[in-house]
Order: structure tokens, then sequence, then C-alpha cells
């Protein structure tokens, strides 16, 4: 039996539930429209959140971040979320929480610093260029100007190679050799080469090719040989960490990241700070050599409070990074200690902190707000709620929270369905609200029976 690595999927499941916001629903002079893409009311910090956007596009927020101030369930993640969404829609969102850091195994910083290259994005184009050509035959002088002694045992497959024009400045793989034997190409042949971004990748007869790179289409016409055939571009996104973790692991999830997962040999089997290092300066190169464009993304730290003074000291640093995405804190305390110290701060966070912040207040929503919500919740989920539920429903999210309200839609779903309806009715939400209790009415009754539990 194989062992295999269980993949976490807290990431996804974090944003499962915003699935909704497409952005921060601001028109044409950034002013929040009152429903739009997803997002409803939060008026005043969308269009503070819109200004921000601006900024990091004017690229006025280096070393600088964000924090959204405000109760639980106010739409911090969701505007976070919405400005990742503004930047564009390849930039990665990663969604943290500050208890994170916190493992027995890891190290706090490594996580952080984990979390800030899992924002960080890289979009790598290459092109990828058909070559057509007749195979004729190398004198040995050639053979081995070309191969640089690969050519000995595999002299007639080399032959191939001298008629693409450009062949010498292509990186010659010994694979393509074995390809080129199993093909059982010989003199006189016409074969296809493909190379990505200057290296030789496959070669064969024009079959293969001709589908993939619509050989045979109108434009198709054959062109001299040994000229560029077809170029077509490919674009990849990665993010560092995604460059990290294929480099570091011995085997698999190299085929996503044909390019990069072999960036490095010998391959390595931990993320440390060496690869790391390595990574970036061939990023760094890539990038020189326009191949890749970095794409900053967002990284959302919730609960900031819950970081310590290291954590802090560290973000300090790592914010004046060139290799830095967004960060957005967010934090529903008012002044605490700054963990791991004495002091108290705005927020739990140190002062010199909260110099580089920008801070967007978030507000409690109103019964009508909290119902359209509701109602966008149900539609992504498919679900229908009728009119006098999705009252009661703001009624709960109100007494509540507006987490715990969208958390009863699925559970009323299934009582619906048990009780033979289609659609989702108020005494189903009155089960399902009878069933589970939200966190405030929970700690209440903990509360009251107190002298019944351990303590
Ligand atoms: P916070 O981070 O402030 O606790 P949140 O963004 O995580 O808030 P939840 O409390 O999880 O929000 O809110 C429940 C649901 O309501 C989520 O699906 C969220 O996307 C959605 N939501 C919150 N605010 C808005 C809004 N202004 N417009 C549309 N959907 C919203």
């Amino acid at each position: 039996m194989k062992i295999e690595e269980v993949q976490s999927t807290t990431k996804k499941q974090r944003i499962a539930t915003h699935t909704h916001i497409k952005g921060l629903g601001l028109d044409a002079n950034g002013y929040a429209v009152s429903l739009a893409a997803g997002f409803v009311g939060q008026a005043q910090a969308r269009e503070a959140a819109g200004l921000v956007v601006d900024m990091i596009r004017q690229k006025k927020m280096a070393g600088r971040a964000l924090l959204l101030a405000g109760p639980p369930g106010t739409g911090k993640t969701a505007l976070a979320l919405g400005v990742c969404q503004e930047l564009g829609s390849k930039v990665p969102f990663c969604p943290m929480v500050g208890s994170e850091v916190y493992s027995s195994e890891v190290k706090k910083t490594e996580v952080l610093m984990e979390n800030f290259r899992r924002a960080i994005g890289l979009r790598i184009k290459e092109n990828k260029e058909v070559y057509e050509g007749e195979v004729t035959e190398l004198s040995p002088e050639e053979t081995e100007s070309v191969t640089g002694g690969y050519g000995k045992s595999i002299s007639h497959v080399i032959i191939g190679l001298k008629t693409v024009k450009g062949t010498k400045q292509l990186k010659l793989d010994p694979t393509i050799y074995d390809a080129l034997i199993k093909e059982k190409v010989a003199v006189g042949d016409v074969i296809f080469i493909e190379a990505n971004s200057g290296a030789v990748k496959r070669v064969g007869r024009s079959d293969a090719f001709a589908t993939e790179f619509d050989l045979e289409a109108e434009e198709y016409v054959p062109l001299p040989k040994g000229e560029v055939h077809k170029k077509k571009e490919i674009v990849q996104d990665v993010t560092l960490h995604d460059l990290d973790a294929a480099n570091a692991r011995p085997q698999g999830g190299q085929d996503i990241l044909s390019l990069m997962g072999q960036m490095m040999k010998p391959r390595k089997t931990e993320i440390t700070d060496k690869l790391r290092q390595e990574i970036n300066k061939v990023v760094n190169r890539y990038i020189d050599e326009g191949i890749a464009e970095l794409v900053p993304g967002v990284l959302f730290i919730d609960e900031v409070h819950m970081l310590d003074i290291e954590c802090f000291s560290y973000l300090n640093r790592a914010l004046e990074s060139s290799l830095s995405p967004i960060v957005i804190f967010a934090t529903n305390r008012g002044v605490c200690d700054v963990r791991g110290t004495t002091m108290k701060s705005p927020h739990g966070i140190p002062v010199d902190l909260l110099d580089r912040l920008l801070i967007i207040r978030t507000d409690t929503y109103g019964p009508a707000e909290m119902i359209q919500i509701l109602a966008i919740r149900a539609q992504v989920e498919e679900l229908v709620v009728e009119e006098e539920g999705l009252a009661y429903l703001g009624e709960i999210g109100q007494r509540a929270s507006l987490r715990h309200a969208v958390q009863l839609l699925s559970p009323a779903s299934v009582i619906g369905r048990m009780n033979g309806r289609e659609n989702i009715c108020k005494a189903d939400i009155e089960e399902a609200n009878s069933l589970y209790l939200d966190a405030k009415s929970s700690a209440k009754l903990l509360q009251e029976q107190q002298d019944r539990y351990i303590s």
C-alpha cells in the first residue's frame, strides 16, 4: 500500500463561501454601486478599498499594508478578495489566520514565509515553435559540432536536425534522439521539431503536430525547409510556492510545471531558505529575459492580533522586500496586548507596523442588507428560499451572525428535501436553527450551566 500525502484543502474552503464576490463593485468614478460584483452595502469600505487598488496599480503601496477593522461577519474577507479580483483574474489570493503560525513542527516565520510565497504569482510565457525540415546526412565533423559528443552512437539520428535552420542555437536533449530512433527517422524523411523558448522539446512526423498546431488550417503554407513554421504562445500562472514545492519534491508534481519544475538539480526534499534563494535567482533571470512576469497577489491575514512580536518584526522586514505581495490584515479587536509582550497597542499591532498601515473600518449590516447577501448566497448554492424564510434567516443573522445565517442554508435545504419540498421554507430554517447553536447562544448556554461542565 502506498501512503500518500494528504493535501490540505483549508485554503480553498476558506474562500468557498465567498465565490459570489467578483470584485468591489465600484462605478467608473470609484463610487460603490449598491449591489454589484456580488457585493452588498459596506459602501464606504468598498470605496476606500477601491482607492487602495488604484494605489497598488500606481505602485504606491510598497512597504505598506492594509488593515480591515470591524466586528466579525462584516465582510472583511470578502473585501480582501474583492481587492484581489480588482487587480486581475489570475492574481493569487492567499488567506490565512494569525493562529496558523503556531505549529509544533514549523517555525512561525517559516509559516509566514510560505504564505508570502503563495501570494506571489509568476506568469511564464513560453513560445512554442514548430520547425519543419527534411532529414539529410551530416558529416562526422558537423555531427560532433551539433551534438557535442552525443553523435557517435546515434549519428544517423542527428542528421535530421541539420536541415533545421537555427538548430545550433537550440539546446538539444538526449531524449530527443531517443524519440527520433523510436520514430525510425531516415534520410529523406520530413520531420517536425517543437521547441519551447529555445530548447528542443519534441520531434516527430507531421501527424502528431498537425492537430496541435493546426497545420492543416487554411493559413498553412509549407514554408521553405528550416523556417519557423508556426508559433504559439502558452501562458502558465504559478506561485513562488508552487515552484518551491515542485523543486523540493523528489518526484511527482512536475508535469504541470514542465519548464519550471526542473530548474535545479539535484533535487532537495525540503523547502529550505537556500532553495528559495536559488529559485529567486532563476526567477529573476527569467524576469530579466522577459520569459516571466511577476504578479504580486494578496496575502490576507485574519485575526492579526494572534501574531506575536517575532512575527510582526518579520513582517516589517518582509514588507520591504521587492518580492512582496499586497498584505491585508483583519481584526475585530480594539486595544489589546501585543502577543509576546506586555505592551498594549491598538488591535494588538506594534506601533511601528501600525505606522505603515492604511486602516479601513467595516460596519455591521442592517436587516435589508443581510437579506440581500443571504439571497445571493442561496442563489450561488442553487437553493430557492421562500420570501418568508429569507426574512426569518435575516432575523437570525441580526441576532446571531451573518455567518451563522449563511451556514444554516445547507442544513435547511436537507431538512426541506427530507420533508419532500424543493424550496426552503421558514419551517425548515426554524428546524435547522433549533438543531444548531450559533456561537453566541452556545457560549451563553455554557455560562448558564457552568456548574455542569468541567472547568
Ligand atoms: P469577516 O471576515 O469580517 O468575519 P467575512 O467576509 O468572512 O467577514 P462572513 O462573516 O463569513 O464574512 O460572511 C458570511 C458570508 O457573507 C460570506 O459568504 C461573505 O462572502 C458574505 N458577505 C459578507 N459581506 C458581504 C457583502 N457586503 N456583500 C456580499 N456578501 C457579503
